[in-house]
């Protein structure tokens, strides 16, 4: 086993060397750290299924990102090279440590935001899945100081409050509104705390999950309650959100039944 670890590290490492000396490329602040080791490929499959099943539900388009943690090491994580979400295959796919240094680069280029991935996985070891993206209908929710609150029973995750990241509030500087400091991450992590979605002040929104399924679903219907949630402010009426009690009973009962929709969301994304 320490023989194979060695052998891989020494191959990446000659990878590393060979692209350095056919192309001019700047060298990485730390060396790459070594490969925990293969996913598991259903793993895999599940995370290139995530992304496209985003993308077709409107959640993602050509930015935002989704990844995994490395089911064989917690301090590993797996997410796409840069590229549009909507074509990302099983070889696009990267491991990364919690500092978001990529394992095995090979010229491939990283999402500038991964930070948000990795400070979340330190911060928060329930934590299996992570998507962050810049769905539309949540993002009037991010400006007005409107809490995003859920309004029906497939949003009851939302019940425990959605915080507001505000970047300039939490750096104290004028920034490009990107989270591409570890330092950003980790503050972007602390306004998350134990939530299920922290929304980001004129930007997007990112969203948790225990697992790959749970993650995307949340993800979606979060655009979605933001959408409704908008449509019954503009009837006018006073809304009635989900009690705390109902909302505890609904995510109960809505998460014993994730597999119908993932098996369909997954089946028509990889058909594609
Ligand atoms: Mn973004």
């Amino acid at each position: 086993m320490q023989g194979m670890v060695r052998r891989s590290f020494i191959a990446g490492a000659g990878a590393v060397a060979a692209a350095v000396a056919a192309a001019p490329v700047r060298l990485p602040a730390q060396p790459s750290p070594a490969t925990a080791g293969p996913a598991d490929a259903k793993l895999i499959e599940d995370l290139v299924a995530a992304n496209r099943i985003l993308v077709g539900q409107g959640v993602l388009d050509g930015y935002g990102h989704v990844s995994a943690r490395h089911d064989r090491a917690p301090d590993r994580y797996l997410m796409a090279r840069s590229v549009a979400p909507e074509l990302v295959a099983a070889g696009d796919i990267m491991e990364y440590d919690l500092d978001s240094n990529p394992v095995d680069a090979r010229g491939r280029t990283s999402y500038l935001e991964r930070f948000i991935h990795g400070e979340i996985y330190k911060a928060r070891p329930d934590v299996k899945a992570v998507v962050h993206s810049h769905s539309p209908s949540v993002i009037p929710f991010g400006v007005t100081g409107v809490p995003l609150r859920p309004l029906y029973h497939m949003s009851a995750f939302l019940a425990g409050g959605v915080p507001v990241f505000d970047i300039r509030a939490a750096s104290g500087e004028m920034t490009d509104m990107l989270v591409r400091t570890p330092a950003l991450g980790r503050l972007l992590a602390g306004s998350l705390g134990g939530a299920a979605v922290v929304l980001m002040r004129g930007h997007g929104n990112v969203v948790v999950g225990a697992s790959l399924p749970q993650a995307v679903f949340r993800a979606v219907y979060t655009e979605v309650n933001a959408r409704l949630q908008a449509q019954a402010t503009g009837l006018g009426g006073q809304i009635t959100f989900l009690d705390p009690e109902e909302a505890r009973k609904a995510e109960a009962s809505i998460e014993g039944t994730l597999a119908r929709p993932w098996e369909l969301w997954k089946k028509k994304a990889l058909a594609r």
